[in-house]
């Protein structure tokens, strides 16, 4: 993992977690780890929230051999969808997810690389719910617990592999 300053804006330190993706051996271990906290039957589908969140998913469901359903910025995905917006600092975020994700019940684990404020997993999570799924987890690789986002998805329970 690598501290990049001053981005995406000033004052900002981005915790860049592309080292940990790109070596084999740490990449599976992570996974493994996540499976393993779950287990393995206890999602019927995994959810990537763009885009780093795709990755992660992606190598979960292979692993696991569920489906992965993507959480979009608005206007990315092609049919009907249901939106869910939050406060960014400055401005405003939107998420979307297809109205037909899931089918009544579905268990979803829900995956991201940083959990920071909690807005962009706090709009997943309504957005899994209002398309029909049940949230079966929440896991990231990295917690930035000042920023407590944990408490924000309070009592919803967050599993992150690591915490700073
Ligand atoms: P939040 O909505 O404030 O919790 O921000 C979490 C989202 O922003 C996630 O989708 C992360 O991928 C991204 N993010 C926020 N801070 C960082 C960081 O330091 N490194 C990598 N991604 C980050």
């Amino acid at each position: 993992m690598l501290d990049v300053p001053d981005f995406p804006k000033p004052g900002v330190i981005f915790k860049d977690l592309m080292p940990l993706f790109a070596d084999g051996d740490v990449f599976r271990e992570v996974i493994d780890g996540i499976v393993a906290y779950h287990g393995r039957d206890s999602f019927d589908a995994v959810v990537g929230i763009e885009a780093r969140g795709f990755v992660i998913a992606a190598a979960i469901a292979y692993a696991t051999g569920v489906g992965v359903v993507p959480v979009r910025k608005a206007g990315k995905l092609p049919r009907a969808t249901h939106s869910a917006s939050y406060a960014l600092e400055y401005g405003e975020a939107t998420l979307e997810v297809h109205q037909d994700a899931f089918t009544a019940g579905h268990r979803v684990l829900v995956v991201d690389d940083v959990l920071a404020t909690g807005g962009t997993a706090e709009a997943t999570l309504d957005l899994v719910e209002r398309a029909g799924g049940t949230v079966a987890g929440f896991t990231v690789l990295m917690e930035l617990g000042f920023l407590k986002g944990r408490e924000r998805l309070a009592p919803r329970p967050v599993h992150a592999l690591l915490s700073i």
